[in-house]
């Protein structure tokens, strides 16, 4: 694609987007081999459990119950959090979660932040604002650190950087951070781990996001593998924690089932590495931990979700990123092409409602529809007919496409009336014969770019049955 125009990353452009990709043998490979690799990784794991699917369902059933309760469970999260020490912000919309971030950096005179992986910070364009407030904010995790170099979205919910080689990371290293070239991937992690030490040490502020908020003590949870979310929670004096508002759980003994589900689906671990209980502030007699904690709990267009009873259940999602190894659409054109930072198929289910149909509505269409999402899910979202769902309300809003609406009308007449169905199965069995057979395409523009027509069979299904079907 060299010399030519780069596409806006925007869910608008979701054809050229994918067009700009999917002819990109090195982005097939790279995605192939992480997702395959996880997915594997996965299914070891899975495997511990005779009672998975249980667990799936007990999970499915938790999240139904904390979502149809929101309001009383967030008051209680609320009320525990605040016992606790920590100050509770709500933030309608984007810019009011940014305002908020604005002002408790101003209040504690903040240059430098370090924030950790965080989607929820993805969503409202955090980092992008602070750059422009004039606060230096990095990224900790190496995959966003990866991406934030690069100036990339995150091209996948849990590994942000799936879609570089080792190679490809190893040239931007060397290009913006001046160092010799290497694709050794422990030399890289240790540069990546001596230029972030330096910047947990300086940092005014640590940023991340919550993985799971337990409304029975007001514990927020983090689950990583590197250590920065750790270091960015606790050695900072401040710390801003921002959260969907689905992000609940009623209690610890739930959270133990989550933690299993989420590191299995995730990254096919048993357990991540860390994980970071976070109750309030430093306490008098702690060693660490920061001076001040600030929970900023995130609407965003979440109550639009809660409000339709269709799509409700896509709030129980806990961004494992299962659905997007899994599918083939994914694997195929990659994040990037969605042109937002939620991606594959729970991307394509939320995003229209995160962003507006006008935004994202295309989106539920870089589907096939085959239900391998539904099936991966831990806590069973049914992801394909929500896609379906998304799609209907495209169309009610922009009204669909006249040639395909024609298509379709005419199909339901040919599906009512007997006579229209045989005829209408004479004549395709004789265009078949005449268009298809061995490397012969129809005359359809795009469509007979990658496909052949087959030869239709000498019998149709209806005379065979008339030959045969007594037989049986
Ligand atoms: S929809 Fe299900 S599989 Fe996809 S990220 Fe959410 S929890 Fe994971």
């Amino acid at each position: 694609m060299s010399g030519q125009k780069k596409v806006q990353v925007t869910p608008r452009n979701l054809k050229l987007l994918v067009q700009e990709r999917i002819y990109n043998p090195q982005l097939r490979k790279n995605l192939s081999r992480a997702t395959s690799t996880t997915l594997a990784k996965r299914a070891d794991v899975v495997a511990d459990f005779t009672q998975w699917e249980e667990m799936r369902s007990a999970a499915s059933e938790i999240k139904d119950g904390v979502i149809a309760n929101l309001d009383t469970y967030l008051e209680q999260f609320e009320e525990n959090a605040v016992s606790a020490g920590a100050t509770v912000h709500w933030a309608a919309d984007a810019q009011a979660a940014q305002s908020i971030v604005y002002q408790i950096l101003r209040d504690c005179d903040a240059k430098l932040v370090v924030k950790s992986k965080s989607m929820t910070t993805e969503e409202i364009r955090l980092g992008h604002f602070l750059e422009e407030q004039g606060i230096e904010a990095v990224e900790t995790d190496l995959g966003e650190y990866i991406v934030q170099l690069a100036g990339e979205l995150p091209s996948h919910i849990t590994a942000p950087a799936l879609h570089k080689s080792r190679e490809e990371i190893g040239e931007l290293f060397a290009k913006k951070l001046g160092i010799d070239r290497t694709n050794d991937p422990e030399a890289l992690t240790a540069i990546a781990r001596d230029v972030l030490r330096e910047k947990f040490l300086q940092a005014d502020a640590g940023i991340s996001g919550v993985n799971f908020a337990v409304a029975d003590s007001g514990t927020i949870c983090i689950v990583e593998n590197e250590g920065n979310g750790r270091l960015s929670t606790a050695l900072p004096k401040t710390h801003i924690a921002v959260m969907g508002i689905e992000k609940l759980l009623p209690d610890m003994q739930s959270l133990t089932l989550f933690l299993q589900l989420l590191a299995r689906s995730s990254t096919g671990q048993r357990i991540t590495s860390y994980t970071s209980l976070i109750r309030g502030p430093k306490a008098k007699d702690d060693l660490d931990g920061p001076e001040d904690l600030h929970i900023i709990i995130l609407d965003n267009g979440r109550t639009d979700i809660l409000e339709d009873d269709d799509l409700r259940e896509s709030l129980n999602c806990i961004r494992c990123g299962a659905c997007l190894n899994t599918c083939p659409v994914y694997q195929t054109i990659g994040g990037h092409s969605y042109g937002t930072q939620y991606s594959g198929p729970i991307g394509a289910v939320i995003s229209p409602s995160l962003l507006g149909v006008e935004e994202a509505g295309k989106m539920p269409y870089a589907s096939s529809l085959c239900g391998a999402c539904a099936e991966i899910c831990p806590v069973q979202i049914d992801l394909h007919h929500l896609l379906l769902h998304q799609r209907r309300k495209y169309i009610e809003r922009q009204g669909g496409n006249p040639a395909e609406r024609l298509l379709f009308r005419l199909w339901m007449m040919t599906m009512k009336h007997a006579a229209l169905y045989s005829v209408s199965g004479l004549l395709g069995r004789l265009a078949g014969t005449i268009f298809g057979g061995s490397n012969r395409t129809l005359p359809v523009p795009g469509w007979s770019k990658s496909r052949e027509f087959p030869a239709p069979a000498p019998k149709s299904f209806k005379q065979l049955w008339k030959e045969h079907g007594s037989e049986r």
